[in-house]
């Protein structure tokens, strides 16, 4: 059993499998004993080296019929049928079967370049050029800078002996464990068997790979988490959870309104990271690499009048920093609350968005005092760009537009984010309003356009929906009007719609259209029916 290899991640529902192993090849690690006793610990056996390559018959039907090395009968201790026991006390023979384990070779998926990742975003995401650019161009980055990281790690992480292994443990039992990517490497197989005492304890700072300074490829890169500043429904939260689609990565939204500082009655900053595990199938790797949305980043401001203790704001801010800049947290799993999985957040991309509704007075007033005096460029329509002006915005849209996109972080500052979190956050990006223009793209165009959906739900009972040029341009008009941005055009059509999806359901109207003056002056929807009923439509429209 020469060459021995076996790597592991974590140790919880396997331990026993683990320990077992490494206990038929004589060895008694105190560490293992640790990592057993470590009860709440997400456990995911990597790739083991170590295969059931001593063979095992099998019977008929595949499965592996006895134990390859005393003969007797073996069970399966897990559903995938991978982790195999000999049922023999005395033997107890534990290995691993089946495909997954063997010599697995993570598969090397490519970031798609800033570019792709644009183009994905045109697809679902009407307007908003420059925060794609910037979110193409940042997340690239933010995996390019997580592939060079896993690189690095490949490359300098040392292969451990079974000694480094055990001096780890007598010395900092928990130190090198306490990480949910904590690696335990045993190799040699001399060493496995040996039964004499330990040697001498090595230092951790012995284990550590040694850092060779003034090299290109030891440059640190730093993460960029983004904040994205705008009105609502411009498209904040879309942009970012098809960004999470366009990678594959885990996406969760945490909204900051419910958050409070932890012992509070509320959602606490743990619980957003446990929401990102759950849709990461409770996937500790996969998590750990998702993105984050933080919704309403403004309403933890620090209060300007703090009355009592302030639950929400400063005390939320400062339980995000470290989590921001990474560290390791213990959080629970959402449907197994004994169950705590220790989640790091180091390459989480975190992608903060808000209203900021007053910050564009605080902006104004610091580019006006320091440049232009009195704010008299800012009262300029020219000022706003070329791209905006398309957007056929009224004139306080435009100038708002204008004022945010030149946002600072000393604005922030004054807004009521404490600057240590706007040092974690240092991408700063606004999303421009969206015009009468836009809107009306935004019912047709994306993927997910509203039309498109009408155009399914109606097909579904049978019929077709037309919409006239001039009804979806008084649709987005009326939506403006709200002032609730793009999610106003689904309430303008569930309105208007209303009657026609329920009509059209069982009867023999082939086809509904919208006309302008259904939208302008409230006149019903038209129906045509199939040829037999031509008639009886007539009579519905003149009706009507
Ligand atoms: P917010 O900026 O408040 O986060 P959302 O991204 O949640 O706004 O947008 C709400 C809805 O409005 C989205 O689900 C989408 O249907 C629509 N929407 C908003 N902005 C756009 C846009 N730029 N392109 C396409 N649809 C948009």
């Amino acid at each position: 059993m020469a060459g021995i290899a076996l790597s592991c991640r974590c140790i919880h529902p396997l331990k026993s499998l683990v320990i077992g192993r490494l206990g038929h090849l004589g060895i008694n690690l105190a560490a293992l004993k640790v990592i057993q006793d470590a009860p709440k610990r997400t456990i995911t056996l990597d790739h083991f080296k170590y295969k059931s390559d001593i063979g095992g018959g099998r019977g008929r039907d595949g499965s592996l019929a006895h134990c390859p090395k005393c003969g007797s009968n073996l069970e399966y201790l897990d559903a995938d049928r991978t982790f195999v026991r000999c049922v023999s006390t005395t033997c107890s023979f534990m290995f691993t079967d089946g495909p997954q384990l063997h010599e697995h070779v993570p598969e090397e998926a490519k970031t798609p370049t800033p570019r792709m990742i644009h183009e994905f975003l045109n697809k679902h995401v009407t307007g908003q050029h420059r925060a794609k650019k910037v979110l193409a161009t940042q997340t690239y980055n933010h995996y390019t800078r997580i592939k060079h990281y896993q690189a690095q790690k490949a490359k300098s992480a040392p292969v451990q002996s079974y000694m480094d292994c055990y001096s780890m443990d007598t010395q900092n039992p928990l130190g090198k464990l306490n990480r949910p990517d904590a690696l335990l490497a045993v190799s040699g197989s001399p060493m496995l068997n040996r039964q004499s005492p330990p040697p001498p304890a090595q230092s951790m700072t012995q284990l550590q790979p040694t850092v060779v300074e003034d090299k290109e490829e030891d440059v640190m890169l730093d993460k960029s988490n983004i904040l994205l500043l705008g009105p609502t429904g411009v498209g904040k939260t879309l942009l970012s959870s098809k960004l999470a689609e366009c990678l594959g990565v885990p996406f969760a939204v945490g909204d900051c309104t419910t958050l409070t500082s932890a012992g509070y009655v509320g959602e606490d900053v743990e619980g957003v990271l446990s929401r990102l595990l759950l849709n990461a199938n409770n996937d500790v790797e996969k998590c750990e690499t998702g993105i984050i949305f933080l919704d309403e980043i403004d309403k933890i401001k620090v209060p300007r009048y703090n009355i009592g203790r302030d639950v929400g704001g400063e005390g939320v801010q400062q339980a995000f920093l470290k989590t921001l800049e990474g560290t390791t947290t213990t959080v629970s799993l959402k449907n197994k609350k004994n169950e705590l999985i220790q989640i790091n957040t180091r390459n989480i991309l975190f992608i903060a968005s808000g209203a900021f509704i007053g910050l564009d007075k605080i902006i104004q007033a610091r580019v006006s005092d320091k440049d232009f005096g009195f704010g008299a460029r800012f009262n300029k329509k020219e000022d706003i760009t070329g791209a905006d002006n398309e957007e056929g915005l009224d004139e306080d849209s435009a100038q708002l537009d204008g004022i945010l996109e030149k946002v600072e972080a000393v604005d922030l500052m004054k807004f009521g984010m404490i600057p240590e979190l706007c040092g974690r956050i240092p991408i700063l990006v606004s999303l421009h309003s969206l015009g009468v223009n836009s809107l009306v793209k935004i019912l047709t165009e994306p993927v997910n356009a509203p039309v498109r959906q009408y155009k399914k739900i109606f097909a579904e009972s049978g019929s077709d929906i037309e919409f006239e040029e001039g009804a979806l341009r008084a649709v987005a008009e009326m939506a403006m009007e709200k002032k609730t941005g793009a999610r106003g055009l689904r309430a303008v059509l569930d309105e208007l719609l209303l009657t026609a999806m329920y009509d059209v359901p069982g009867s023999k109207i082939v086809k509904v259209t919208l006309t302008e003056d259904c939208v302008r002056k409230g006149t019903p929807v038209v129906y045509t029916m199939s040829d037999e009923e031509e008639e009886e439509c007539l009579r519905v429209n003149t009706t009507a």
